[in-house]
């Protein structure tokens, strides 16, 4: 495994045991722990798939982490990068942690299952639930609610019931992260989340057809054909 920057050893083990959790091979993830605070608001971790080029505007990288992450042998690697500062001795505060590294392993395995295509169907999702609802209160709501969210907070949520389920009721009291504690149903076969997240983008095509609240750059068959035409023949076969 690869784990550079300023890794402490509660870092690492606690990576050690949410990679043995997700049953996946860690040679074929890197860990960059990025030092500070998120923004207000802004993503406290993130995950980067095999071989994409990451800058330091994306999130939680600084350039020093960008450089690391976009090394040869890395850039082979899904890259799970976090804000690292944490207190140790804190069961809870290590278990918030733990559960958002597991939320990022999960994004990888849901890479490993569908390719990117699921990413760019996401996209789409997310883009149209953006565009569909400025500024509204659910806004939060909405990008929970997308398959691939939804299922890597089922993942953390059974991390943390399977490893560290004392934890549970201090997560649930966090305001922002309460998220990573809350689901009970097991993640499913990710396989399936393409699918998932197609029948979702159509749950919410009165929204990503409105003309009034979604704006170009597209309809969303357009958009859908972008990933693959086969999307596009059978949103435009359902809207009859
Ligand atoms: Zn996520």
């Amino acid at each position: 495994m690869a784990h550079q920057l300023t890794a402490t050893d509660a870092l690492v083990d606690l990576w050690h045991d949410v990679v043995d959790q997700a049953g996946v091979d860690e040679d074929r993830f890197m860990l960059l722990a990025v030092s500070g605070d998120p923004e207000h608001g802004g993503a406290k971790a993130a995950w980067f798939w095999p071989r994409l080029r990451v800058y330091a505007h994306h999130n939680v990288l600084t350039p020093g982490a960008a450089k690391e992450a976009n090394q040869p042998a890395n850039l082979r690697r899904h890259r799970v990068a976090i804000y690292s500062d944490f207190d140790a001795e804190d069961p809870v505060a290590a278990a918030r942690i733990a559960a958002m590294l597991r939320h990022e392993v999960r994004h990888a395995q849901q890479f490993d299952a569908c390719g990117k295509e699921l990413f760019e169907l996401d996209h789409i999702l997310e883009e149209v639930s953006e565009r569909a609802a400025p500024g509204a209160s659910n806004a939060r709501d909405l990008y929970w609610a997308k398959p691939i969210e939804l299922d890597a907070n089922r993942a953390a949520a059974m991390y943390l019931r399977d490893r560290r389920p004392d934890t549970i009721a201090g997560i649930l009291t966090m305001d922002d992260d309460t998220i990573l504690a809350r689901e009970t149903t097991a993640p499913g076969d990710p396989s399936t989340l393409r699918e998932q997240t197609f029948t979702r983008l159509w749950e919410l095509r009165d929204m990503a057809d409105d003309p009034m609240t979604f704006t170009p750059p597209a309809d969303v068959a357009d958009l859908l054909a972008g990933v693959d035409a086969s999307w596009a023949t059978r949103w435009r076969a359902r809207q009859g």
